[in-house]
């Protein structure tokens, strides 16, 4: 817009001087600009909302990677070879143009002024915003030690991860898996489904003994074994040996040795935060949001894995790597840049893995919690909930996932339970059979 002395002001700050001198002032026709960076479940879903919810506005999707919105949940499945390319992408570059919004591919965000209101790319373009969301995700964390940089060394995030992981395999004879967790036991199942033998190194004495006791564990073990994987606790690594820079084996801290043409790591996420180094936004391990997304920053909202939200149900800021939260998270964000306040963000969340005979679901915070109840149902079902003030914070079924929707419920009602704690475990457990307990 031109002023008088001639001058070139862009929306944002015209806005901010008839807001000054007229309180309440309302621009008629004046467009709104959204830039989203990051092109994962998150920031896709903030453009999504955005466009059906300020059908004006000039909205800007920025991401790093050269493809556009793919299902990060399924890139194991392609690596398993188990799924062609094509299903896994969500969005095509044509899903952007047909809802006029500027997608930039294989575009580094490299600077972010707050005061000026625009971010920089790796290119040197200068993008400007009125509102400006942050949902760049995480990377992988290294291993520190030698040789982890080694050919045949693998970390799982995006589909190229997923890509070169499948191309290797296919030539592997054995394998190494690093990381008890979620994303390590998607990295053992890929070597079952192609037939790598391989070793599961872990630290402790059993998979995600966080969030699982013994007896869920070793359900999940012997699931493992029956693929051919072969847990190894009290282990890890130490370094990796090679040959011509290619892994060949893996050596863990009591000098045991592993061969391994192929080794996938799974020790963590590094939340992608440099962006916010140089100017004053409030961190923890996360970028810290208030439960309208909000940051400390003005204008400035962030959502999805890289998150510390202001959990209501919990009543404290809490963190959450999960697909379904980072998508409600970043339609809730885009609602929230719209019109301040209009929503806030409540949500369980759940994690299946259905690489076995039998399904698994997290949900929650299981590893949250003062105490827990659990119990083994069968050889393949078993559940523990993780409880906190009393309430159901989270929880792990194994087999039998039927009682999850009731389980939910009382999270999200926020019900106390403390009183019949071991209700939650009837093995047809539904809501209903609290409030049924609490009658009597
Ligand atoms: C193999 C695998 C399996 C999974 N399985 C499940 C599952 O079964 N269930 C489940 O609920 N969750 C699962 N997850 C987790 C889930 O996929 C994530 O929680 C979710 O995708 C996070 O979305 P996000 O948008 O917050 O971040 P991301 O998907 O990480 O997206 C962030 C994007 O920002 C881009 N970016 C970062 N920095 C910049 C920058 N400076 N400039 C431009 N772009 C940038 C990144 O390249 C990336 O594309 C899985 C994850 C993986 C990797």
């Amino acid at each position: 817009m031109a002023t008088t002395d001639g001058e070139w002001y862009d929306s944002r700050t015209v806005r901010a001087i008839a807001t000054h001198f007229s309180p309440g002032y309302e621009p008629v026709g004046m467009t709104e600009s959204y830039v989203i960076i990051g092109d994962g479940i998150a920031g896709s879903s903030a453009a999504e909302t955005l466009r059906e919810e300020a059908p004006e506005a000039d909205i800007t999707v920025i991401t790093e990677e050269g493809e556009a919105l793919y299902n990060r949940i399924l890139i194991k499945e392609f690596a398993k070879g188990k799924l062609p390319e094509a299903p896994i992408s969500i969005h095509d570059e044509s899903w952007y143009d047909d809802r006029d919004i500027d997608l930039q591919l294989d575009t580094i965000v490299t600077d972010i002024d707050p005061d000026g209101h625009t971010v920089s790319t790796h290119e040197g373009a200068t993008i400007e915003y009125d509102k400006l969301l942050i949902a760049t995700g995480g990377t992988p964390t290294q291993l520190p030690v030698d040789n982890a940089d080694a050919e045949g060394i693998h970390h799982f995030w995006t589909f190229q991860d997923a890509r070169s992981i499948r191309e290797h395999i296919e030539d592997a004879d054995s394998a190494a898996i690093v990381g008890a967790g979620l994303l390590g036991i998607d990295l053992a199942a890929i070597c079952g489904a192609q037939e790598v033998e391989a070793n599961y190194l872990m630290r402790g004495d059993s998979w995600w003994r966080y969030a699982l006791e013994p007896e869920g564990a070793e359900i999940m073990h012997d699931a493992m074994r029956e693929r051919g994987v072969t847990p190894v606790f009290g282990s890890g690594v130490d370094h990796f040996e090679t040959d011509d820079d290619h892994v060949v084996s893996t050596v863990d801290p009591n000098g045991e040795e592993f061969d391994s043409e192929f080794v996938g790591i799974a020790i963590g996420l590094d939340f992608n935060l440099e962006l916010l180094q140089d100017f004053e936004i409030e961190t923890d391990d996360g970028v810290v949001v208030d439960e309208y997304m909000r940051t400390s920053a003005d204008d400035i909202f962030a959502a999805g894995d890289l998150t510390r939200f202001y959990d209501t149900i919990l009543g404290e800021h809490a963190q959450n790597g999960s697909w379904g939260s980072a998508k409600e998270q970043g339609t809730i964000a885009a609602k929230n840049m719209i019109e301040p306040e209009t929503d806030a963000f409540r949500w369980v969340s759940s994690y299946s893995i259905t690489h076995f005979d039998f399904p698994f679901l997290s949900f929650g915070h299981p590893t949250l919690g003062e105490e827990s109840v659990s119990k083994k149902y069968s050889e393949t079902e078993w559940r523990r909930i993780a409880i906190k003030d009393g309430k159901v914070v989270g929880g792990v079924l194994i087999g039998d996932l039927a009682p999850q929707s009731g389980l939910k419920q009382l999270m999200r009602e926020e019900t106390y339970v403390g009183d019949q704690k071991e209700v939650l475990l009837n093995e047809e457990f539904s809501a209903d059979d609290i409030a049924a307990a609490q009658e009597q």
